[in-house]
């Protein structure tokens, strides 16, 4: 496995690769991975010849008062790991490699990082996709993966993408949880036995929607209602908001006619963590008939 330190690096790894005909695709993780990014490899390796796999923790997209100092790393371990997949090459830039002290330029998606995690980290998505737009120039990749645990993160770059003519497919991953349903995550490894106890109601909140959904709720704030009252009964787990939007503009208040994103932010403990579901529209006797 190759491991690439510069921008420069990368970028004439990636253009030998693409001069051979090989096909790239790339994984940009914070490191610290576990089996959710590990999927997102998996799945990159089905889809192309040659597989990038990025960790870099990103300054640009934490506010001043979040965990960017303290946020874990485990490099030497992130590569034995990486290694099982197989990675083909790492990218692992020092953030002054990344970052020049007068760098003027930013990307920012404008709507639709405005609610639910957008409303709470101030600049954080435009930290995202600023990091991600220059990702893509350094290793031009041909597919690239995003896990759903980070939905609006996923929609933003979609967005991205499309409005800027990137000429990279984006491929959504499924969110890989624990067996108790917890959704995996680098910052689950800050929780004490108990907060990891209490940060089980996030999965259950949503396991509630669920079902609220599938015996006919009549809106979406009965979904929401259902999952917050979960919440609440945890002592320890401080909500930061629960929201049902439309799955694919983000837009509040949407009918159950849509496919309705239901997400969560939570603190539980000084840890922040987020889980969310997408619920699709039940069958109408309209769907059932034309069967
Ligand atoms: P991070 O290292 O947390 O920035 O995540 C890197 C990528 O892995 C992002 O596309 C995340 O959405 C994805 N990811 C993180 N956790 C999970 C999970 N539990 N399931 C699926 N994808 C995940």
């Amino acid at each position: 496995m190759d491991i690439l330190r510069t921008p420069d690096e990368m970028t004439r790894y990636a253009e030998a690769a693409r001069m051979s005909g090989e096909r790239i695709a790339f994984v940009p993780t914070m490191g610290f991975l576990h089996d959710g990014h590990v999927a997102l490899m998996r799945e990159g390796r089905r889809r192309a010849s040659v597989l990038v796999a990025s960790i870099f923790v990103n300054p640009t997209q934490f506010g001043p008062s979040e965990d960017f100092g303290r946020y874990p790393r485990a490099f030497e371990r992130d590569c034995e790991l990486m290694q099982t997949v197989p990675v083909d090459a790492v990218f692992a830039p020092e953030p002054a490699a990344m970052y020049s002290p007068d760098a003027q330029t930013w990307v920012e998606v404008t709507e639709m990082t405005q609610g639910l995690c957008g409303a709470h980290r101030p600049g954080h998505f435009r930290g995202v996709t600023t990091i991600v737009a220059k990702l893509f120039n350094i290793v031009k990749p041909h597919v690239a993966l995003f896990g759903e645990k980070d939905f609006q993160q996923l929609r933003a770059i979609q967005k991205m993408v499309a409005d800027l003519n990137f000429d990279v497919e984006v491929v959504p991953v499924p969110i890989a949880r624990e067996k108790d349903g917890l959704a995996m995550s680098s910052r689950n490894a800050y929780l004490s036995p108990a907060e990891r106890e209490r940060a089980l109601a996030l999965s259950l909140a949503l396991r509630a929607a669920r079902e609220t959904h599938r015996e006919g709720a009549c809106c979406v704030e009965q979904i929401v209602h259902c999952a917050r009252r979960v919440l609440r009964r945890t002592e320890g787990v401080e909500i930061e908001y629960v929201s049902a939007v439309d799955a694919d503009t983000l837009a509040p208040y949407p009918p159950l006619t849509r496919p309705i994103l239901v997400a969560i932010a939570a603190r539980v403990g000084r840890t922040r963590l987020i889980d969310n579901t997408v619920l699709e529209p039940a069958l109408t006797d309209v769907h059932i008939e034309e069967q």
